[in-house]
């Protein structure tokens, strides 16, 4: 694979150059390279199905990369998994993956009850690779390199297949239409389980630069997370709009801080012209983009750079054009295309297309068909063509963006609805000036003891931090002796959120 021998060629032409930094680690490319051979070799001699995925584990360590790319130098998929997730959702995915062995990069134990799932952490991997893992083992065009689990409607995650050709699909266009030369110094915000993060690095690590790593315990201190960008000499920066906006609030975050960043990268979600007027002008040397995608088409499709000519002219931005290698088709409900300056469905057409759900052919086939022989992906999402551009229009189902995350309400609503404290519940998303600002749920309680409705709550909570990650627990609770209904016994959305903005 193109990616993998590009990055072998780095460690053999620029081996000191660092690859990777976070907090309290960093590693170079001959560290990445011979440290990821180890564990390719370790995992060879594993003799595992072949092609079953591997589950990684951690956060923002190096190792996390050196079992990445070990992990596919043995011609396995890794599926990245952050310590933010709770155990039971863990579970799922090991289960539902059929993983077979989880790779523990933390220094944290791993416990799982499962005894034929081996847990290996990878400070003790021993083994002495004389000679250097085939190439031919390596993961290749089709095969999976990565599987990405996303919030699913049904109550479970889903694993989003990419291939190696998918994600070098993805990356020859991030070096070649955002100019990016070797060895830039690029910020990563999200943590490996959203395909945010491939968004820095695989083209930092396709083009001999350095991914400077944000963690989550920076962000959860203000004052240590500026301290470390000023030492970060970030260039490219790669971030949801809701990171930035978060930043913009602390008037140091101007190009004093960051003197040598020329690019933002945005993704993920409706990027406010807002954001935009304030980053021009606080650094005016940078340039900024908007691209657009899900993580079913390779973290990202269409792109735009927000020039003041674009500011000028519209008050929502467009996301852009398509990548070369991809089209962008616009169908009405009757699969019918549609014309300029209406709204349809946005399906992406390309190389970029995942192959589907790991193990769901039904849900697969729902969203993956083909268009004039290529993968194509409903992506539920609204849009319209003007003067050549796409415009995002929102969701056509109940899936939303929350602070960059995405989740599905319907399967907020399923957990809930299964604690032995709630007979129904449904998830509302509450807007300020057209962004979700926070989820609010609305409950008719089972029978329970519990005195106050602060208690009821805190009980429920807790219950649901053990199988959701805590982004997806509605900040506002409220509890109701029934909930309208429409004339067909659906629950009537439509009054719940008038009724919970009045
Ligand atoms: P994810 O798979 O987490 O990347 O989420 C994909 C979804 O995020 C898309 O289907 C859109 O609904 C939304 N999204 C991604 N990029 C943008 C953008 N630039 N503007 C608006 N929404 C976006």
């Amino acid at each position: 694979m193109e990616l993998l021998s590009k990055i072998k060629n780095l460690a053999d032409t620029q081996p000191e150059s660092l690859a990777f930094i976070s907090q309290n680690d960093e590693i170079s490319y001959r560290e990445l390279w011979n440290k990821s051979e180890e564990v390719a070799t370790y995992i060879l001699q594993l003799e595992l199905t072949p092609s079953s995925p591997i589950l990684i584990y951690g956060h923002m360590e190096p190792q996390m990369l050196i079992a990445f790319l070990g992990s596919v130098k043995a011609g396995h998929s890794y599926i990245p998994v952050d310590t933010s997730i709770p155990m039971e959702r863990i579970v799922k995915i090991i289960e539902s993956s059929k993983t077979e062995i989880v790779i523990n990069v933390t220094n944290q134990p791993f416990f799982f009850e499962n005894s034929s799932i081996r847990i290996i952490n990878i400070n003790q991997m021993e083994v002495d690779p004389s000679l250097p893992v085939p190439m031919d083992n390596w993961v290749k065009e089709d095969e999976n390199f990565y599987v990405i689990y996303t919030s699913g409607s049904t109550g479970n995650p889903k694993g989003v297949q990419i291939s190696a050709n998918n994600l070098q699909s993805f990356v020859n266009w991030m070096v070649e239409d955002f100019h990016i030369s070797g060895g830039l110094r690029f910020l990563n915000q999200a943590p490996f389980s959203f395909d945010l993060s491939v968004m820095d690095l695989y083209p930092s690590l396709a083009s001999g630069g350095t991914i400077f790593a944000i963690t989550k315990d920076m962000i959860a201190k203000p004052k240590i997370l500026f301290e470390e960008l000023k030492k970060s000499n970030t260039q490219v920066w790669t971030s949801t709009p809701s990171f930035v906006q978060m930043c913009l609030m602390d008037p140091s975050f101007n190009e004093k801080l960051l003197p040598y960043l020329s690019v933002f990268l945005f993704c993920g979600e409706i990027l406010p012209v807002s954001i935009c007027q304030q980053l021009k002008e606080r650094f005016p040397n940078a340039k900024i983009y908007n691209t657009y995608g899900p993580t079913e088409a390779t973290v990202a499709i269409t792109s735009v750079e927000v020039t003041d000519e674009i500011l000028l002219k519209f008050q929502t931005l467009p996301v852009g054009k398509a990548k070369a290698d991809t089209q962008i088709v616009l169908l009405d409900e009757n699969q019918q295309l549609i014309p300029e300056g209406k709204k349809g469905e946005i399906i992406i057409v390309g190389p970029s297309v995942s192959k589907g759900y790991l193990g769901q052919k039904e849900l697969t086939e729902k969203a993956f068909f083909t268009y004039n022989g290529m993968p194509a992906y409903r992506t539920g999402d609204a849009g319209y063509f003007q003067q050549g551009n796409l415009f995002y229009k929102g969701r056509m189902d109940f899936q939303i963006k929350l602070h960059g995350y995405r989740m599905e309400l319907e399967e907020i609503e399923h957990h809930i609805s299964k604690s032995k404290y709630v007979k129904s519940a449904v998830v509302i998303p509450i807007y300020q000036n057209e962004k979700i600002d926070y989820l609010s749920v609305l409950i008719i309680p089972a029978e329970h003891s519990f005195e106050k409705e602060y208690q009821l709550t805190s009980a429920i909570k807790k219950e649901l931090g053990e199988v959701l990650p805590a982004y997806m627990i509605p900040r506002k609770f409220s509890y109701h002796e029934e909930l309208p209904i429409t004339p067909n016994g659906k629950i009537d959305r439509k009054k719940i959120r008038e009724k919970v903005l009045l």
